[in-house]
């Protein structure tokens, strides 16, 4: 058992958490939002009443934040960031998706502070997070990912380890930007079909065991009512926000142009993720950019 703060309660945060308190580790929880907190409280954790309360007595620290900012503020924040609490001998593994400079800027700031710290940035979506399903993409020394091995296995099944410090955050943003195009041509797909009169579950079963198979068919639908438990079918609440897929792709240009790599579609994606945005639909899950080429969904 290890005595482990967890920061940052959101969608994916909150079950990965509940998982860590199933496997019998000791959780001192935080988030800015208190709502967040008390479900994690009513979980099996204990409220901190601030990061730095969390981290003071910690063998590991998590953090599952929105973006770069979020991570950069939290640890290296002038006034009230946690590096110099947080004791040597911890182990802090960042698993938000953030710019892969932004990590390893705090690594090696962490490293400065004489602590070890990998970025394990995960796939699997909320659901995965729920079911301990999650993939973690792993960037940092070996012999941390060791340490951190166990811990990740409570929230997750399977474990890469991509390269050194925001590595891991190289290869999440590869395989966002093929889930952001994969996903907006499904819903292009699916709308195609049912102008025509199909069936958009029909279609979708059909698509799920043929060559257009992919995790938005199967598991993340778009279309409404196709999915019980997608997003698409509580009207797109949940799951992978919108704008949080729009700042990935923002990030995997970014990746492009600093080597000089050409990502057509990525940029594309990147610019119908942005109009889904403008459209007032920021705040729901990815799949509704549907909503940019079917009426009534
Ligand atoms: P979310 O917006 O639901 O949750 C983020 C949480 O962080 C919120 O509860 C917010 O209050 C909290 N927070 C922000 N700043 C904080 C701070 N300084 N201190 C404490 N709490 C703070 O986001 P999410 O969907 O849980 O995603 C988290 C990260 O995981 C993102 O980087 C996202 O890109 C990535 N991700 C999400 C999914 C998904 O399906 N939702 C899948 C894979 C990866």
């Amino acid at each position: 058992m290890s005595r482990i703060a967890f920061i940052g309660l959101g969608n994916m945060g909150a079950p990965m958490a509940a998982n860590l308190l199933k496997a019998g580790h000791a959780l001192r929880v935080f988030d800015l939002t208190p709502a967040a907190v008390d479900a994690a409280v009513a979980a099996g954790g204990v409220a901190a009443t601030s990061a730095i309360d969390a981290v003071v007595d910690a063998d590991i620290v998590i953090s599952m934040l929105p973006a770069s900012r979020h991570v950069e503020g939290l640890y290296l924040d002038a006034s009230s960031g946690l590096l110099p609490h947080i004791p040597t001998h911890a182990l802090v593994i960042d698993c938000s998706t953030i710019a892969p400079a932004t990590a390893r800027k705090v690594a090696e700031a962490a490293a400065k502070h004489g602590l070890a710290m990998i970025d394990a940035p995960v796939s699997g979506g909320t659901a995965g997070a729920a079911a301990g399903t999650l993939t973690f993409i792993v960037g940092g020394e070996a012999t941390a990912l060791e340490r951190a091995r166990p811990i990740l296995a409570n929230m997750g099944k399977n474990i890469f380890h991509v390269g050194s410090s925001g590595a891991g955050q190289v290869a999440k943003l590869c395989n966002n930007m093929a889930l952001g195009v994969i996903m907006a041509v499904t819903g292009e797909a699916l709308a195609l079909g049912v102008s025509h009169g199909l069936d958009a579950k029909v279609l979708s079963q059909m698509m799920a065991v043929s060559t257009a198979r992919s995790w938005a068919t199967e598991v993340c639908n778009p279309w409404p009512g196709v999915l019980e438990n997608a997003p698409a079918s509580r009207g797109y609440t949940g799951g992978f926000g919108n704008d949080l897929m729009l700042k990935d792709l923002g990030l995997a240009a970014e990746a492009a142009m600093s080597v000089g790599a050409s990502i057509p579609l990525g940029e594309l994606a990147r610019n119908l993720y942005a109009m889904n945005s403008r459209a007032g639909h920021g705040g729901l899950d990815f799949s509704s950019v549907v909503k940019l080429v079917a009426k009534d969904v």
